[in-house]
């Protein structure tokens, strides 16, 4: 009898003690910052891993509301409307992203520019409507990031022109990411994909395996990768001229914008990028488009932490000096990128 009854107690505290059932948990979003968020992790509890997902997606909302130009309450939007005024006076957040961006318009020599925007606001891709070469012309003078002048004392922004506009669709979803990963470590997370669109983040790994993103053919349908690369603790972003565009009369028009001509930067076809943050690869992948593809490959090249994968317009592939091409995919697939 006694025996029996010790025999209980011990299922009851095995019980007791079992983690509430450990597992990957995922969730696809569709809609913050027009796009696709995923968001993959490891929790030890079920519950708690949906939670850590609600605080990334509640992060990423806050992003949107503050950064999107679509949204004319947005702090950026503000920003658009009042700074050729004079200094204003703006959020940290929103003051060091553009400390950042001014930054990487310095390490590609003036191709990432967030004033693309005093030209790109005149683009709508999915109505295909373009600006005619007349309004390029006299609005090309505002895009220059040295219009941005940022006092760190009073933390406030001031363009130095009217008709400056700023845009960071180029690196917000990149930010987002990264304070997506922020917030999982916060909730205790150490294995976990984040991805906004075509900027990715992960920390740690599969249970000794590395995650392995897929990079999508630029001329193929979504599933069709040219190569698989497998990831710990790394962050990757792609540009692709398929994402937003309309072809006319044989010409691309697409979201990524020369700031030196006000039309599409059409110098490759896509451009991946893999670092430690998703703020730097988002950053970093639309200069191949704008440069070129050698100007590019010899600007990541001389980044520390920095690998490249650019297709180039005849659709061959060239590789950065730490990436071997021929080194075969070390796992099995995982979300195409
Ligand atoms: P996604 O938005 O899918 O992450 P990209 O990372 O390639 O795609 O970013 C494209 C976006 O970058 C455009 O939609 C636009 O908002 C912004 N952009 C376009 N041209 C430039 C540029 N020269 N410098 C900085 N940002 C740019
Ligand atoms: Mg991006």
């Amino acid at each position: 009898m006694s025996s029996r009854i010790g025999f209980c107690v011990l299922l009851l505290a095995a019980g007791l003690s079992t983690p509430a059932h450990a597992e990957w948990v995922r969730r696809i979003t569709d809609g913050i910052m027009g796009t696709r968020i995923t968001v993959e992790l490891w929790s030890e509890d079920n519950a708690k891993g949906e939670q850590a997902i609600d605080a990334v997606l509640d992060e990423m909302r806050h992003i949107d509301e503050s950064m999107s130009t679509y949204k004319p309450s947005s702090e950026v939007s503000q920003v658009n409307a009042k700074a050729a005024d004079g200094p204003m006076q703006i959020s940290k957040e929103l003051f060091d992203l553009l400390v950042t961006a001014k930054e990487y318009s310095v390490i590609t020599d003036g191709a990432f520019d967030i004033t693309y925007a005093s030209v790109g606001y005149m683009y709508n891709f999915p109505k295909h409507i373009r600006p005619s070469e007349a309004q390029i012309h006299k609005a090309l003078p505002a895009v220059n990031y040295q219009h941005v002048l940022l006092d760190p004392k009073n933390q406030t922004v001031q363009f130095t022109q009217k008709g400056v506009r700023i845009d960071l669709g180029g690196i917000a979803k990149g930010y987002s990411v990264d304070r997506g990963i922020d917030v999982l470590k916060e909730h205790g997370i150490t294995r976990a994909y984040v991805s906004a669109g075509g900027d990715s983040r992960i920390i740690g790994d599969r249970f000794g395996k590395p995650w392995v993103v897929g990079i999508r053919d630029p001329r193929k349908g979504e599933g069709e990768v040219i190569k698989r690369v497998p990831l710990i603790d790394a962050a990757i972003s792609t540009s692709g001229d398929y994402e937003r565009f309309f072809d006319e009369d044989g010409v691309r028009y697409h979201h990524i914008i020369d700031p030196h001509t006000g039309h599409s930067a059409s110098k490759v076809r896509s451009a991946t990028v893999i670092g430690p943050y998703a703020t730097r690869t988002d950053g970093l992948s639309k200069t191949a488009f704008v440069l070129g593809p050698d100007k590019a490959m010899e600007i990541y090249n001389r980044i520390d932490d920095i690998d490249a994968i650019i297709v180039r317009l005849d659709g061959s592939v060239i590789y950065s000096k730490g990436i071997q091409p021929d080194r075969p995919p070390t796992a099995q697939p995982a979300p195409a990128h």
